[in-house]
């Protein structure tokens, strides 16, 4: 045996141990539950938006989007809450395929459903009524879909600044920009960091 095969046992030995005390310890079991319904909302939201694109002219897939929420939420807000993670990965299944409140409250319990819930338009109203409805409702929304709502417009005002959908004239660009501001002006308060972010993507209005 050479000293190096002796470095080399015990440096099994000790990548071994942290290995163990890694799958025992509890504060890494619980970062790894996290992890593991945040990838389970990811599978869910992609099986559920599969059939979808964006209204860009390269039809991006639909997933693209509520998954840049969750990476502004991390990278930009400092967010590290698993709710507020899973409910912005989940939040247009509801309004924008056949999932049920029901559905997401089995599957990822009533915290992240009610999270999603409050995010939801109901699309049975008239669409003028229903972004009225927003404006009104955002102010009084629970600080987490807060966070969700700023994602929201923060995500969609890029994407109308670099990837607008074709059809839409300057005009109605502009308009969609002062709606989410509204929107966003009822929320202030929760994230500067996000606020600053909304600010910055609302300069792109022209
Ligand atoms: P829509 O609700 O029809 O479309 C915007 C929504 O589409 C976004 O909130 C986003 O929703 C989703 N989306 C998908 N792809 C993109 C993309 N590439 N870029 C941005 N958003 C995308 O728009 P509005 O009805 O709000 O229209 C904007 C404004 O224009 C309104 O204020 C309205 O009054 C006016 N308008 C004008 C018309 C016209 O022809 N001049 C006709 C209709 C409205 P999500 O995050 O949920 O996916
Ligand atoms: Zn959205």
């Amino acid at each position: 045996m050479t000293p190096s095969d002796t470095v080399a046992r015990d440096d099994d030995a000790s990548t071994q141990e942290a290995v163990i005390n890694a799958m025992t310890n509890p504060a890494i079991a619980h970062s790894f539950a996290d992890a593991r319904r945040l990838i389970h909302a990811v599978a869910f939201a992609a099986h559920k938006h599969r059939d979808q694109r964006r209204k860009d002219k390269d039809a991006s897939p639909y997933i693209n989007h509520p998954i840049a929420l969750a990476h502004i939420l991390i990278s930009e807000g400092g967010v590290s809450d698993p709710v507020v993670l899973c409910a912005a990965i989940l939040h247009d299944t509801i309004e924008d395929t056949k999932t049920t409140p029901e559905e997401l409250r089995a599957a990822f319990g009533a915290e992240i459903a009610g999270v999603v819930q409050e995010v939801t338009d109901n699309k049975e109203l008239e669409k003028a009524v229903r972004k009225q409805l927003q404006i009104e409702h955002a102010r009084h929304a629970s600080p987490r879909a807060k966070l969700v709502k700023l994602a929201d417009k923060i995500a969609n005002l890029r994407d109308l600044a670099s990837t607008p959908p074709e059809d839409w004239s300057a005009e109605r660009k502009r308009a969609y920009f002062d709606w989410a501001r509204k929107v966003v002006d009822g929320v202030r308060g929760v994230s500067p960091q996000l606020e600053a972010a909304f600010d910055h993507a609302y300069a792109a209005r022209g």
